[in-house]
């Protein structure tokens, strides 16, 4: 994750081993362990994203209320990794935001990331990256001075429960970050980091 540490065996789970890095305390998959891009991308298909449900809209309402609170209506936003139905950027539109979109497999134009935002969402996305620290300076790239880039993903607690957690068993989850972990990024970027709600940090970039 940060490029720094030199991870080695933290478990092995039915023959997939995770690596953490004794620096950023990142948890991750060992490379030669993971999915092919084919089977990864059938995984992501499968995942429900409808904009109408409302169970799923209340989770996303997790990061979307924290950062309406923060930015003013108008700005404008790229759902980083938006998945096949865009629920998150529809909240933040019916919210009065300007959003774009980009997701290598089902949003794959990358005209959107030549540009700076306001705000970069990125919610369920950082747990699949095979590049973590390359994607970090993308992201921390796409944002304006002062802006802001929330984030979802399950934090990773008690070292005890990795195996028996549900967020390790989905094989595209391959980097699990312990809130150190984020705070560790906020600090090579110069960014603050803020936890309004479980599993949800939110970074605000300096603003000079
Ligand atoms: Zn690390």
């Amino acid at each position: 994750m940060c490029e720094q540490g030199q991870p080695s065996l933290f478990q092995t789970i039915k023959s997939i081993r995770y690596n953490r890095c004794p620096v950023c305390m990142a948890t991750l998959m060992a490379p030669e362990c993971r999915l092919n891009s084919d089977d990864e991308r059938a995984v992501y298909a499968l995942h429900n994203n409808d904009p109408h449900d409302s169970g799923y809209r209340r989770f996303l309402s997790r990061l979307t209320g924290p950062l309406e609170a923060r930015v003013p209506t108008g700005s404008r936003g790229l759902d980083f990794g938006c998945g096949p139905g865009p629920a998150l950027a529809t909240m933040l539109e019916e919210a009065g935001m300007v959003m774009s979109l980009y997701d290598p497999y089902f949003y794959p134009d990358t005209t959107p990331l030549e540009r700076q935002y306001d705000f970069v969402t990125c919610t369920e996305v950082v747990e699949h990256l095979h590049q973590p620290a390359q994607v970090f300076r993308q992201l921390d790239d796409l944002i304006k001075p002062g802006g802001w880039l929330g984030i979802m993903t399950c934090f990773q607690t008690e070292d005890s429960r990795f195996a028996n957690w549900h967020y390790r068993r989905d094989p595209t989850h391959v980097v699990f970050y312990r809130q150190s972990t984020l705070q560790w990024l906020a600090d090579q970027y110069r960014w603050t980091l803020e936890v309004p709600a479980k599993d949800v940090a939110l970074f605000q970039k300096l603003k000079t």
